[in-house]
């Protein structure tokens, strides 16, 4: 039976005004709707309490598992305003599929597809006027992050027998408000993000944390992100903290690193190896070596990189650094030519500003 998402809707929603002021230059992660979806878990009861409340603390115990042991899981969406008013967000049967094999890694117990969805639904349906107006190529949207965490106060280690699961939702401006510019990326020697075996393959804020102090040695050296190697080897690209890789050939063949279980599977970098088949690219996934990149920039085989993520969507990559090195594929007159007619496809579909041929929107409101 799907759980039922019970509306208790707040009295004091921010004002009029108040949300024209965040809505006008909303950032990115700054603030947050009005209301939020929170649904319990416990081993006897399965899922239960599911409703839409305000958005606002919620209260656990110092010793409930997720702040000790890290259980925890998460997804990140957007939810689309269409010219029509309407409101759409895109492939969200993948995002549900991720979330329950990353629930399955962190034994964490599985959120039906069904109520994924429809727990959305019920926060985008109650806090609409959070999504941003559309406009002609606008890339505003309400940003959701579902999650779940273990909530028992045990200290314990084994897998927490309660669990919460929770939406928030935040309106997310441009991501490059001064038009798309390329990111230099740092090869960190020291650290991985993800080892095999590990949980690099499941959307989990451990990966994050992990992924932290390489990031802090690219920002040092005056890169603007990190790029992990494989842990074992440290020869093959794996993908950014929190975005996947792709290589543009001049012969035309588009690159990706393979899933090799170390990297996590974006719906963005899925949908790009289905729309480079239309534009009439041919997509590849296989392990590439770094030396593969060095090289390709050298030569000029390798004509674009970018990184592909939800919140980007697509962001060109520059330069690459690293320790005693650094190499850059861009010649005189560089363009992004396919980089950004891929990600100018992607928005007008979300945006509703061209045919959904893949039928990958699902309206939400
Ligand atoms: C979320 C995420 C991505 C991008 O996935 P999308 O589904 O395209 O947003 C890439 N890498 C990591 C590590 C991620 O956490």
């Amino acid at each position: 039976m799907s759980l039922s998402f019970s509306s208790n809707p707040r009295q004091d929603r921010a004002s009029v005004a108040d949300r024209a002021a965040i809505l006008a230059n909303p950032g990115f992660g700054d603030h947050f709707s009005d209301h939020m979806v929170l649904a319990k878990w416990s081993q006897d009861e399965g899922w239960h309490d599911a409703e839409v409340t305000a958005f606002g603390p919620i209260q656990m115990s110092p010793a409930a598992a997720v702040l000790h042991y890290a259980q925890e899981i998460f997804e990140g969406m957007k939810a689309y305003r269409h010219a029509d008013g309407s409101v759409w967000t895109f492939r969200p049967e993948a995002n549900a599929a991720r979330f329950a094999r990353s629930a399955k890694r962190l034994a964490l117990p599985v959120l039906p597809e069904e109520d994924f969805v429809d727990s959305l639904k019920a926060l985008v349906q109650t806090d609409i006027d959070w999504v941003p107006e559309a406009a002609d190529g606008a890339e505003t949207s309400l940003y959701l992050r579902p999650f779940m965490f273990a909530s028992e106060a045990f200290l314990g280690v084994r897998p927490s027998k309660e669990v919460t699961y929770c939406v928030i939702a935040s309106p997310a401006g441009s991501y490059f408000p001064g038009g798309v510019k390329p990111v230099s990326l740092w090869i960190s020697n020291d650290y991985a993000r993800a080892g095999e075996g590990g949980t690099g393959a499941a959307k989990c804020g451990g990966n994050y944390a992990s992924s932290l102090a390489g990031q802090l040695e690219g920002i040092a050296a005056g890169c603007d992100q990190a790029v992990f190697l494989d842990s074992s080897t440290h020869t093959y690209i794996e993908e950014l903290g929190g975005m996947n890789l792709f290589f543009v050939y001049k012969d035309g063949r588009i690159v990706t690193p393979e899933l090799t279980g170390t990297i996590l599977e974006g719906v963005t970098r899925s949908s790009i190896l289905e729309l480079a088949k239309d534009l009439g690219l041919e997509p590849q996934e296989r392990r590439i070596p770094i030396q593969e990149w060095k090289d390709g920039a050298e030569s000029g085989e390798i004509t674009e990189i970018f990184a592909c993520g939800t919140a980007a969507v697509i962001t060109p990559v520059g330069e690459l650094k690293w320790d005693g090195g650094s190499c850059d594929h861009r010649v005189e007159g560089h363009r992004d030519e396919i980089a950004m007619k891929i990600r100018k496809t992607l928005l007008d579909i979300q945006y509703g500003r061209t045919e959904d041929t893949h039928g990958w929107m699902t309206r939400l409101a």
